[in-house]
């Protein structure tokens, strides 16, 4: 099995760090390459702090961080977990320069020509690829693809999950972990027994535009935004990791609630037919007990790839609710990123998908996208 050079920009992060956890032993992926701003460029990765319970993999402390602009040293394929300050110019030029970024940041994730990728809902809007390669006139595989905000992604799989039964409306409320913010994040006086009601740049507007966005239909080179409406409210809770959706919504087909739950716990989608490494199986574990989902008992199930739903019952004003859970770090973040790398390369390995994805396999098989035999 040939594995695939790969490099992390901002992988001295919450999210780059979470990167390098999961592409450890990966079998498509190998990372040789990473990057991160001038206070970590130039030393040694091992020699900066570690904040997982897994441990470094030795091969990955010996490399040395680059700074941004050393773009001509980067493989032809990287993951994004920038701070958006940087993220929007530098994930340009690294695209321009004929590399496929795999980002986590907001900044590209609305752009009409950017795929905003869950392979388990949309796998097909990943056309948009090689429509921005053609608009943009970008070289080799440049492009960029998204993953949505980590709140989105449990979300939108619950509703593709319950697309059948024609979603007309949507509330949400979530609650939100402190590794949402990156690190070191929320100051523990402000989080400690505490709950706080806003989470600035944009967090429900990502939520009241991604969710629309990912359920939306891929015509003609564009994606025509889902028709629902959604209304969110997030909150900051002192969790370290999963974040909570509380979810009310709105089904025309007027499903019974076991249909409901049904429906969800039957959910199954390209990643899982394809037997991707980091694939949940079921991509949705429906939780009976009144008491859960719970982040502390369930949010690393399935590597934390698992989104997890329970207390699905009536909701007098829009019919249905129920509370949702996912890993926003996993699930959320890198393993988004990178189930959203394994589709394209598989969908390239097996000559199928878009243009896009054979301009991917022919570059990995003419040695464009550097391979190595694990
Ligand atoms: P973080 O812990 O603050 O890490 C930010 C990363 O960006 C670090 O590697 C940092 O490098 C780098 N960086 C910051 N300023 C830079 C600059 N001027 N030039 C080059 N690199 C710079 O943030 P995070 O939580 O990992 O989030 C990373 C991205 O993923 C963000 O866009 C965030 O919105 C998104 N995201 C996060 C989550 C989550 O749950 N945490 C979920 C989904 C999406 P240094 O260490 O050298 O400063």
């Amino acid at each position: 099995m040939e594995r695939i050079d790969v490099g992390i920009l901002g992988a001295t992060g919450t999210v780059g760090q979470q990167f390098i956890a999961l592409l450890a032993g990966h079998p498509w992926f190998r990372v040789t390459w990473l990057a991160a701003s001038e206070r970590s460029a130039g030393k040694r990765y091992g020699d900066l702090a570690w904040r997982l319970p897994s441990p470094l993999p030795a091969d990955v402390a010996r490399l040395e961080v680059a700074p941004l602009d050393a773009i001509d040293k980067a493989p032809s394929l990287a993951f994004s977990a920038l701070d958006a300050s940087v993220a929007g110019e530098a994930e340009a030029a690294f695209a321009a320069s004929g590399r496929l970024i795999v980002s986590n940041a907001r900044n590209h994730r609305m752009d009409p020509l950017v795929p905003l990728l869950i392979p388990e809902v949309n796998p097909d809007h990943l056309s948009l690829l090689e429509d921005q390669r053609r608009a943009r006139g970008l070289k080799g595989t440049g492009g960029i693809v998204t993953n949505p905000n980590c709140s989105v992604i449990n979300i939108a799989i619950v509703l593709a999950a319950l697309r059948q039964f024609d979603v007309t409306r949507v509330i949400v409320t979530t609650l939100q972990a402190l590794s949402g913010a990156g690190y070191p994040g929320v100051a523990s006086l402000d989080a400690l027994g505490n709950v706080i009601p806003y989470i600035g740049g944009g967090e429900e507007e990502k939520i009241e535009t991604e969710t629309r966005k990912l359920l939306g239909t891929y015509e003609g080179g564009t994606v025509r935004n889902a028709p629902f409406a959604v209304s969110a409210t997030t909150t900051r809770v002192p969790v370290a990791d999963g974040h909570t959706a509380v979810i009310s919504v709105e089904l025309a087909k007027k499903p019974s609630l076991d249909e409901v739950a049904a429906a969800l716990a039957a959910f199954t989608s390209e990643p899982q037919a394809r037997e991707l490494p980091l694939a949940p199986t079921p991509p949705i574990v429906v939780h009976q007990a009144q008491d859960r989902p719970q982040p502390r008992l369930d949010v690393h199930h399935g590597r934390g790839m698992t989104v997890h739903v329970g207390r699905i019952r009536p909701c007098p004003i829009l019919g249905y609710k129920m509370v949702a859970l996912g890993h926003n770090v996993v699930r959320g973040a890198a393993g988004a990123a990178l189930l959203n790398a394994e589709l394209i390369v598989a969908r390239a390995r097996s000559g199928a998908g878009a243009h896009a994805d054979r301009e991917l396999h022919a570059a990995t098989a003419t040695g464009k996208v550097k391979t190595q035999n694990a």
